[in-house]
């Protein structure tokens, strides 16, 4: 790939990256303030930053092959450099002083299969500028002005949970995160297990408009419900009284709580497993935000001999499932899986794994 100094004529003053996550339990609970369990994945987005010799900003994905330049007073409309460009805005408006800068972007976290390239564009552009500014923030922080960033400045309604994950997991342990109060542990797996994920080849297209509208039904049922938030309840049966499809939803919310709760109790690979399974039925029949494709890919994982559990993740309509796996056969399970998956006649991918 393109280097900072074919780009920009000189070398870069800084670096940093930060890693794209995976979600293992807690799906469409972090916008109810719930809980939510990810680890990282072994790829990372890398940002290379120095000063710009002109007034303007002027941001490089190696990836996309496409640069763009901003004054620093301007907004930018559309495209990744708004990620940057935010990144940049709302440190100026907690106070700090952005000289014009040269920032290139180069990563290997899939862009767009749910495994939040964006928020490790955010957190690697963050601890860049930490780190040559000199700024005091704490990972917590940073994950916090990451998701001001994508909210304010790419226009996308997210919670926590992506940049929180981006910036305080690694690959080898699980984050338990309570997104209500950013309350943290880090858990092992279970005892020799690895994560596996595949893409299901399916792009993720109806995802915004059915993440909104399930956001908005999520809202209408902890109203009715008389709670803040649908973390606030944490017996199924309180949504009987609900309509559908109202009901349903708040039963995969606090269902799915429930079930990241379970893990800190600590359970066996066999138990998380059986989590997983739950969640994806959860997703599917109560959530309704599965597809053919993610059910075939979930319903595979879950068969081949050595899964201990699997589920579809990230928003659903499409990107990718996460299995967990015996840790000394993770290889040859995804390819069996994937094998099998492309005999029933879709155009998968492994991730991870
Ligand atoms: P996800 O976070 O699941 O990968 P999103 O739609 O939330 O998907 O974020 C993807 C967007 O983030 C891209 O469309 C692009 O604007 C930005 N982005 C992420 N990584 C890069 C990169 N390496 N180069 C340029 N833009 C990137
Ligand atoms: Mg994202």
């Amino acid at each position: 790939m393109i280097s900072f100094e074919q780009i920009f004529n000189a070398a870069p003053e800084v670096e940093a990256s930060a890693p794209g996550r995976v979600n293992l339990l807690g799906e469409h609970t972090d916008y109810n303030e719930g809980f939510v369990l990810p680890t990282a994945i072994p790829q990372q987005t890398r940002v290379s930053i120095g000063y710009s010799p002109n007034d303007r900003h002027h941001f490089y994905s190696a990836n996309l092959e496409e640069g763009v330049d901003v004054a620093p007073s301007k907004l930018v409309p559309e495209g990744f450099a708004r990620y940057l460009n935010g990144c940049i805005r709302v440190l100026e408006e907690a106070g700090h002083s952005i000289p014009p800068l040269n920032v290139l972007v180069t990563s290997s976290v899939p862009i767009g299969a749910g495994l939040s390239s964006s928020a490790a564009i955010e957190v690697a552009m963050l601890r860049g500028l930490r780190l040559l500014l000199n700024l005091n923030l704490s990972p917590v922080q940073i994950a916090q002005l990451g998701q001001q960033a994508e909210v304010r400045y790419a226009g996308v309604n997210c919670g926590i949970l992506d940049q929180m994950a981006a910036s305080l997991a690694d690959t080898d342990r699980m984050v338990f995160l309570d997104t209500r109060t950013l309350d943290r542990q880090i858990l092992p797996f279970p005892t020799g297990t690895k994560i596996l994920v595949i893409d299901s080849g399916v792009a993720r297209s109806l995802a915004s408009s059915a993440y909104n509208q399930r956001r908005a039904e999520c809202e209408a049922a902890a109203r009715a419900l008389g709670v803040k938030a649908l973390r606030d309840i944490s017996d199924p049966q309180a949504t009987e009284t609900l309509p559908f499809p109202l009901r349903k939803r708040a039963r995969h919310v606090i269902t799915e709580n429930n079930r990241v709760l379970k893990v800190l109790e600590g359970v066996s690979a066999c138990a998380f497993g059986e989590l997983m399974n739950a969640s994806h039925a959860s997703l599917r029949d109560d959530y309704e935000v599965s597809i053919p494709a993610l059910d075939e890919l979930a319903g595979i994982l879950q068969n081949t001999l050595g899964v201990f559990g699997a589920r579809l993740t990230g928003a659903g309509f499409g990107g990718a499932c996460v299995a967990l796996a015996i840790a000394s056969e993770v290889r040859s399970i995804a390819k069996k899986a994937l094998a099998r998956y492309t005999n029933a006649g879709y155009n998968g991918k492994i991730l991870v794994g």
